[in-house]
């Protein structure tokens, strides 16, 4: 008996998660105590099969769960009789625990999300970050962000790119909290505006009430944000200045490339368009985090800057797409200009340790594609843009970090 009651000891001492507990325990009685089968039922966890005999775990006088075995003996009576207690204060431990850190982990989502709204107001790409923090937090669901479309109408997929489950996207029609056994829906609400809805389906057990109570608080911090970036954008849309970069934002450029387009015909000035997109950006990201990406964006935008002439315009034209404007310029100075900023891309590193000191990594090296068009008087004012986007979705496709003019 002391024996056992020591080895106990040690396998108590040495488990530090549920999990880790629950295997432990498992191996001690089946190799102790000639049981077979062995499981572990707190109140949290009830619904698993039962097995014969239970010895239920109390703390004080209520009781939290049971042990349960499928054989039972003497020597296994006699020992829970004296080890029950110890065995009860580490579970409960443990679940105390768990439950803190899962409360930790949650506050932390929350702070993450509101904090996302201080640099990014573009909503196709705030959700997709919200999307994968809900993923991590909650583990075992599968989550779906609806978002209302611009009439606030219908509720639409955003997050992630499908949802085949019938029963969701019929019980997201309605703005209501609603639930099955595995799935959980909740409106987005924010200043009593609908902005859409929250789903979380489970893949294995039903939806703990702790959970919905979780989905339920992240569903209001999801709602502020995005009615932020709502009126953000809506604010952004008449301002001229990108906040990231400092480089005219998508409606002013386009305002530009018309103004351009015109001056360049009634002058017949040639005018170049470049097109750019950071290679493999997707990837920076994902490795060094959102920060790192933006310090990467702010930082070929400086170096955009720094090579163009003062009259040369430079516009952020989507995520992490730059578009130059070049007058008075032909297609082989244009090439040269292209080239030299690629080059000068190529070769700068960029120090992310004030950004990431964890990376593991200081110094990163990105490169760029670029696409070039020379207009033509039979052009469209869109038709500059178009087509180099067209020439750098060819130098995307024919191995990256080069210069592609389209000679249409
Ligand atoms: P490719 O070489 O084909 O261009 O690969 P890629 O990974 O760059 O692919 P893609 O153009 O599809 O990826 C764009 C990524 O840019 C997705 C998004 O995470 C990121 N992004 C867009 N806007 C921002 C931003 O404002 N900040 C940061 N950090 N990332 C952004
Ligand atoms: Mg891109
Ligand atoms: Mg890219």
């Amino acid at each position: 008996m002391i024996k056992k009651i020591e080895k106990l000891s040690k396998v108590l001492s040495e488990s530090y998660s549920e999990k880790s507990l629950y295997s432990s325990l498992r191996t001690f009685f089946i190799d102790d105590f000639g049981i077979k089968d062995f499981q572990i039922l707190t109140n949290e966890n009830e619904d698993s099969l039962h097995l014969e005999y239970r010895y239920p775990i109390y703390k004080h006088k209520k009781c939290i769960g049971h042990l349960e075995f499928d054989k039972d003996n003497k020597k296994l009576k006699d020992f829970l009789n004296a080890c029950m207690p110890f065995i009860s204060l580490k579970i409960q431990n443990i679940l105390l625990n768990e439950r803190m850190q899962r409360d930790i982990d949650f506050h932390d989502t929350m702070r993450n999300i509101a904090k996302i709204i201080e640099s990014q107001y573009e909503l196709n790409y705030i959700i997709p970050i919200i999307g994968e923090m809900l993923d991590k937090f909650f583990p075992d669901y599968l989550i779906y962000i609806f978002l209302k479309d611009e009439n606030l109408q219908v509720n639409a997929l955003a997050w992630p790119s499908a949802c085949n489950d019938k029963n969701i996207l019929e019980m997201v029609k309605d703005n209501k909290i609603k639930e099955s056994e595995r799935i959980y829906t909740v409106p987005l609400i924010s200043e009593s505006k609908n902005v859409g809805v929250l789903a979380a389906k489970s893949t294995e057990d039903k939806i703990s009430e702790k959970d919905k109570e979780y989905l339920t608080q992240i569903s209001g911090q999801i709602a502020i944000t995005i009615q932020r970036a709502n009126v953000y954008a809506e604010i952004l849309k008449h301002a001229t200045l990108d906040a990231l970069t400092g480089f005219y934002n998508r409606h002013q450029l386009e305002e530009r490339i018309k103004q351009e387009v015109a001056n360049a015909k009634r002058q017949h000035a040639p005018l170049c368009g470049i097109m750019t997109d950071i290679d493999y950006f997707k990837n920076v990201n994902d490795t060094y985090g959102h920060a790192v990406g933006d310090l990467v964006l702010k930082t070929i935008a400086k170096i955009i800057r720094g090579q163009l002439r003062e009259y040369d315009i430079a516009g952020r034209y989507g995520g992490e797409e730059f578009s130059i404007l070049l007058p008075f310029t032909k297609i082989n100075e244009a090439k040269m200009v292209a080239e030299r900023l690629r080059k000068t891309i190529e070769e700068k590193t960029i120090d992310i340790s004030k950004v990431n000191s964890e990376a593991g990594v200081k110094n990163l090296s990105i490169t760029i594609s670029l696409g070039i068009y020379e207009i033509k008087e039979s052009d469209k004012d869109e038709d500059l843009m178009k087509k180099a986007d067209k020439a750098l979705y060819q130098a995307k496709n024919t191995g990256r970090n080069k210069v592609v003019v389209n000679e249409d």
